[in-house]
């Protein structure tokens, strides 16, 4: 599962489990600003890891190939979209490379991001690197999610993640 972070992640670990899914999470998110932030971010996903018994990957490319990336759109939903296929089609990459069986995408779980938009830039990544794509609507355990990251006392952000995003967009 790419995990855009722990309080996300929460909610689709447990789902996923509970179908007797083995889930490996891998924390790609070059959109994450200040670096600072996302050093927290990877704190607290970690955190989320010892207390759930979670095996978490890391993979990094900087954040000026993300800006690279979504510089030819910023408004949304272009940014967004550009931020999406960037992180899944890494994920899709390293899935293939690294012999899962499938992947999947905590931002799934969020209500305030473009669902539709993600399912098709997974799509697409999936296809690109012949790995299958795991769709499931997490966004019935939105709010759940919540809780039990307050349950666990995780980092909880106050917005989504990039330097665009950061008069509090929520993620
Ligand atoms: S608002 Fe969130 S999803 Fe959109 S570009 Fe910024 S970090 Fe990515």
């Amino acid at each position: 599962m790419h995990s855009c972070c722990a309080p996300c992640s929460t909610y689709p670990l447990a789902l996923m489990r509970s179908m007797g899914y083995s889930v490996s999470a891998l924390f790609l998110n070059p959109n994450i600003y200040p670096d600072e932030e996302r050093e927290k971010r990877w704190l607290a996903m970690q955190d989320l890891a010892s207390k759930q018994g979670l095996h978490v990957l890391r993979a990094d490319m900087g954040h000026d190939r993300w800006l690279e990336a979504v510089s030819k759109d910023l408004s949304k939903p272009g940014r967004c979209l550009g931020c999406y296929r960037l992180r899944l089609d890494e994920t899709a990459r390293i899935a293939r490379e690294e012999g899962f069986d499938c992947f999947t995408t905590s931002l799934l779980l969020s209500i305030y991001q473009d669902h539709e938009g993600i399912i098709r830039e997974a799509l697409e990544a999936s296809r690109r690197h012949s790995v299958e794509f795991l769709y499931f609507d997490f966004r019935k355990g939105y709010r759940r999610s919540r809780e039990m990251a307050r349950g666990m006392h995780l980092y909880m952000q106050k917005y989504c993640g990039c330097e665009f995003s950061l008069g509090g967009e929520p993620s």
